[in-house]
């Protein structure tokens, strides 16, 4: 048992700030008390904030490996598969540069606090693999979202698409599809209908920017949200340029939108209207997208999303909103046990000095990896500073 004391914790899905104890047993918080806890292990976390550790909803792990690299290029020349840049200075690396690349992300992201990623994983069964050996010893939960190279071969048949679907599914969490210029829609929706009966995610990069919308419209009278809610996939990745009733549609079908807006800004696509998401009551995620332009660090990530918001829609935006963003709202996308502190949650901790009154103001202003006292995943100690 382990008793986080004298805290000021981030309670339940509202984060309503209380002073308490937390009590962990195995991997669950049981109690969440203002009396004294006996026996078992205590922290004290006496000017400290306790919140739910982040939850990073979209990541490109793999490509920790060229990081800053091509920067001033077109998002096509970077990332579209197969001869982006990135794709060239993969198979230009060996596996264990890759794989040290990825661990020393994973450690990055433990750093900064987040005990989850998202992570859209290319290369077939190959890349789940070196995945799988580069988190070996690293206590981080990692939601795998795999995709094979025959998805995106226009001669490829459906049968064939479903027996690789559901052998990839076998070794991970669902698919990540990289988006739909590349791809048949009646794939999209065949490997959204199977990750839906066997229980799995399934994902795909949507209206990131304006042109891939014209074209859309242009090849096929509907814009890429329109064809994503047809198909009926969990989780719409960026969505930063809707057009026409999209938001509405992505509402009434109770998907996901994970947001990245510090990628879209890296990239010069524009602002994620992430205020108009919530007022069409989408459940909104954060991700800080490929490692090639942005570190994983949800702090940072937090901080850019609700000041660009602010500023974008000239009016005032709730840093709660953000918060719930980068945990419980993740959470409920993924159907985890965790992402807010609460009686019977999963144990995902972390402690952090507070700088000011304003708990989450303090988390998304002020904090540093370094102000990140302790971790705990799965009622696990990961570290305690
Ligand atoms: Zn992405």
């Amino acid at each position: 048992m382990i008793t986080i004391e004298n805290g000021k914790v981030l309670y339940g899905e509202g984060m309503d700030a209380i002073k308490a104890n937390v009590v962990i047993e195995d991997d669950k918080i049981i109690e969440i008390t203002g009396g004294k806890v006996k026996g078992g292990k205590k922290i004290d976390a006496k000017g400290c904030i306790v919140a739910p550790a982040f939850i990073n909803s979209h990541v490109h792990i793999g490509d920790s490996i060229a990081c800053d690299v091509g920067d001033g290029k077109t998002i096509a020349e970077i990332v579209k598969p197969p001869n982006g840049l990135k794709h060239r200075i993969l198979e230009e690396s060996k596996p264990e540069e890759i794989i040290n690349s990825m661990k020393r992300s994973m450690n990055d992201m433990l750093a900064s606090g987040t005990s989850t990623f998202v992570d859209f994983r290319e290369g077939g069964l190959e890349g789940i693999c070196l995945l799988e050996e580069a988190s070996e010893d690293i206590q981080i939960r990692k939601i795998v979202l795999g995709r094979d190279n025959s998805f995106f071969d226009p001669d490829v048949g459906k049968g064939e698409i479903k027996s690789i679907t559901k052998n990839l599914l076998k070794s991970c969490d669902g698919i990540g599809l990289s988006g739909f210029g590349e791809i048949r829609d009646e794939v999209v929706a065949l490997i959204a209908k199977i990750c839906e009966k066997h229980g799995k995610i399934s994902a795909i990069h949507t209206a990131e920017y304006e042109k891939l919308q014209e074209d859309s419209i242009k090849a096929t009278g509907k814009s890429e949200v329109q064809r994503a809610v047809e198909s009926d996939l969990n989780a719409l990745i960026h969505v930063t340029a809707p057009v026409g009733d999209d938001l509405k549609l992505i509402g009434d079908s109770g998907s996901s939108v994970v947001s990245c807006p510090r990628s879209n800004g890296t990239l010069s696509v524009g602002i994620p209207p992430i205020s108009d998401m919530l007022k069409h009551k989408i459940n909104v995620l954060l991700g800080t997208d490929n490692i090639m332009f942005n570190s994983p660090n949800m702090l940072r990530e937090m901080e850019y999303a609700l000041k660009v918001t602010r500023g974008y829609y000239r009016e005032y935006f709730s840093p709660a909103e953000i918060f719930k963003m980068a945990t419980v709202n993740a959470a409920n996308a993924f159907d985890l046990n965790t992402g807010c502190i609460k009686e019977e949650s999963t144990a995902d901790i972390i402690i952090v000095k507070e700088f000011s009154g304003n708990s989450i103001l303090s988390l998304i202003n002020r904090t540093e990896p370094k102000d990140i006292v302790g971790l705990i995943t799965e009622g696990n100690i990961v570290y305690i500073n």
